[in-house]
């Protein structure tokens, strides 16, 4: 099985050059393409604290660095951003909230129920700065494709598409997703956002719904109950945005060669109407086979695939993590869609000085594999309404 790269989509082209070797990695003979990664150690404590997530992001930077990735590209700090800079999506009155609840002030439980902080998203010591550390994470990953600096940029710890303009939500405090894209906005005039997570990326569409400059495209389970509950078919945008947004809705069993064709078909769509000058994409991971939230029955393969179907655009290309709550396997996809986007080949098996290494076993190599599940999808080839049929076949 070729985990590295696309199994059913063409290699990305590109000059060739003799193959390197560095340490634990294979450069291969593609040229390589500067790589900015955001992190830092403050970046790394506030994302390995969030309770949904707690401990995950020090896996997945362990093993970047353990695989050799991390030397390869450019790794730049996420600065602090300002309530301002917030400020670009979030309502003075959210934020006002959660500068209150970091001055220690108590707040009645309505009044944190209406900002979202009282059930999936508990108050967290120093909420503001979390949210600042994760926004300014993002932002910071935009100016580097704005002013240059790399081709692609990376923020693991990112990707946080729940969070709406005046709440938090799903886990999600701050809508960093959003704010790279405002960001981007400045520099890029039409933007292409992509979400992979297995969860409907609502706050990046509500955000931009009335936009025909950004284009919100989502992948995703939908069913009876699961979170959110939005992203039909029909959920197309509004007003002036109308027809700029654009969902998938999948079932349960959701194949790596499913997804992949999903995703080709989805974005040759949206070329038709919409050319991007840069492209976001939530790299969610949470459609991995057995992942707890999930549904899918995913291996890495399918996002190293669509990476390489966004990477073939040649547009600069913002990576942002989100949903993948079993941490070795998200620290696994990450590092395996990196090495594809650098075009280095992986050794298979986890490096024995990854500090995590004791976790990957019993195998202690980068293999997912899947399930027998069963593709729920294949029972929808004879309907038609609102599951994206032609998207699907
Ligand atoms: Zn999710």
């Amino acid at each position: 099985m070729n985990i590295d790269g696309p199994s059913s989509v063409p290699v990305p082209s590109g000059l060739t050059h003799p193959a390197q070797s560095s340490g634990n990695i294979v450069q291969t003979a593609t040229t390589p393409i500067t790589v900015c990664l955001i992190e830092d150690p403050r970046l790394l404590a506030v994302a390995d604290d969030l309770p949904a997530i707690r401990g995950r992001a020090s896996r997945v930077s362990s093993l970047l660095r353990s695989y050799g990735i991390t030397s390869q590209l450019q790794v730049i700090p996420a600065p602090l951003a300002s309530v301002e800079d917030l400020n670009a999506f979030h309502s003075w009155d959210y934020l006002e909230v959660l500068q209150k609840l970091e001055a220690d002030d108590e707040l009645p439980d309505e009044v944190l129920d209406d900002y979202g902080l009282l059930h999936d998203c508990p108050i967290l010591p120093k909420i503001l700065t979390v949210c600042r550390v994760l926004g300014g994470g993002s932002i910071k990953a935009a100016q580097c494709l704005a002013n240059g600096s790399g081709q692609v940029s990376v923020n693991w710890h990112g990707g946080w598409h729940h969070a709406q303009r005046d709440h938090a939500a799903g886990f999600c405090y701050v809508n960093d997703a959003v704010l790279a894209i405002l960001e981007l906005k400045k520099t890029f005039s039409h933007v292409l956002y992509l979400d992979l997570d297995i969860h409907h990326g609502d706050g990046v569409e509500n955000a931009f719904a009335f936009t025909p400059n950004v284009f919100v495209a989502s992948i995703h389970l939908w069913e009876s109950g699961f979170y959110p509950g939005s992203g039909t078919a029909e959920d197309q945008g509004l007003g002036r945005g109308q027809g700029f947004s654009l969902n998938v809705p999948l079932k349960r069993g959701t194949t790596d060669e499913r997804f992949t064709r999903t995703c080709q078909r989805l974005v040759d769509r949206i070329l038709e109407k919409f050319q991007p000058d840069a492209i976001v994409c939530q790299l969610g991971c949470d459609g991995l086979n057995g992942d707890p939230l999930g549904g899918f029955n995913l291996t890495q393969e399918a996002y190293v695939n669509c990476v390489a179907i966004l990477k073939r655009l040649e547009k600069p290309l913002l990576l942002l993590g989100g949903g993948g709550y079993i941490w070795t396997k998200a620290a696994i996809t990450w590092t395996s869609v990196m090495a594809s986007i650098m075009s280095v080949h992986l050794p298979l098996d986890i490096p024995e000085d990854d500090l995590y290494f004791l976790e990957y076993g019993p195998s202690y190599d980068r293999l997912i594999t899947k399930s027998n599940i069963k593709d729920e999808n294949s029972d929808l080839k004879s309907k038609s309404g609102n599951y994206g049929q032609n998207l699907i076949s």
